[in-house]
């Protein structure tokens, strides 16, 4: 029987309140589909709270420390869900991301998840369990706990859903879908009621936070089909799937924006080889 990968973002968890309703649903979930694994985010800005944190103590962290404090925001939010499940009768386990059999690179900060091991999560779902798995971090070569990068549960979550052959991965987050550019910054976005994995890779890539670019890339290699949608309501988000007919007769699906960068033009400078160094710059008068 298939099993169903549900990923929490920080907001979805944000607060006890929140994960009990995040319990609810996914008790919901359970009822209809025995074998449900969850995938949680740090408690709203717990990770950029514990990346402050580090700043206060050294200007030069080790690598290694860094990713054992910037990962426990993870085990935090898993494991009271995990009581939170409980409370309501259901049996639920929480895992690390090296309980969960996840294993990385050796580097931190961003290490590339390189293989997974679900043998623990199989057997605690075969005891009737829901399993919840910390997002964004996972082992490596040592043993030591390491991160896949800032925004990386996405990708944990899409890793899962591949190891335990999940046709579908269910991304709750804080918005009802994908839409055309990011909604809180531009109001009249529309929401797309699908999209393709090579479009939504150039949106995420380009600064779209609403997934992490790599979970994009493993959904397509493996075919998993993403289904963003919001854990505040209850209708359908957007599926981010291989191309339909219907999406590939529009010419612009979105656009992102970045307020990271700026443009300098330097205008009226000499067209002449050698020039630029030395040539007088007016000011434009536009
Ligand atoms: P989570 O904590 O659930 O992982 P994120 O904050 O990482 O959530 O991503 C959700 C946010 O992505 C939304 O609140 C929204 O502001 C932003 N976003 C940027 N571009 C888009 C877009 N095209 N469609 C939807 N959300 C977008
Ligand atoms: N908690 C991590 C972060 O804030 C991972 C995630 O939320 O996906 O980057
Ligand atoms: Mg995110």
């Amino acid at each position: 029987m298939s099993i169903i990968v549900q990923k929490y973002g920080g907001s979805s968890v944000g607060s006890t309140e929140r994960i009990r309703a995040v319990a609810k649903r996914v008790i919901e979930t359970k009822m209809k589909y025995p074998n449900v694994v969850v995938v949680v985010s740090a408690m709203g800005d717990t990770t950029d709270d514990l990346v402050k944190m580090t700043k206060e103590v050294s200007d030069n962290p080790s690598a290694r420390e860094y990713d054992a404090l910037i990962s426990t925001g993870e085990n935090i939010s898993a494991a009271l869900l995990a009581m939170a499940i409980q409370a309501q009768g259901i049996g639920a386990i929480s895992l690390s991301g090296a309980q969960a059999g996840i294993h990385t690179e050796n580097l931190y900060s961003k290490a590339k998840i390189t293989k997974v091991d679900p043998s623990r999560i199989m057997q605690e779902l075969d005891e009737g369990k829901v399993v919840i798995v910390t997002g964004f971090q996972g082992i490596n070569d040592v043993s030591d706990i390491t991160t896949i990068g800032r925004g990386g549960s996405d990708t944990s979550a899409v890793v899962l859903a591949a190891a335990l052959g999940s046709p579908v991965c269910e991304i709750y987050t804080d918005v009802d879908g994908v839409y055309t550019t990011d909604p809180r910054v531009v109001p009249d976005a529309r929401r797309l009621a699908e999209i393709s994995y090579d479009e939504m890779l150039e949106l995420a890539s380009l600064g779209a936070k609403v997934l992490h670019p790599r979970s994009v890339e493993c959904a397509k290699e493996n075919n998993i089909a993403l289904h963003v949608r919001s854990s505040f309501v209850s209708h359908e988000g957007t599926y981010v799937k291989e191309d339909s007919l219907m999406e590939m007769n529009k010419p612009v699906t979105g656009a992102t924006l970045s307020d990271e960068e700026v443009m300098i033009s330097v205008l009226k400078v000499q067209d002449n080889p050698g020039i630029a160094k030395y040539s007088q710059i007016e000011e434009d008068p536009a």
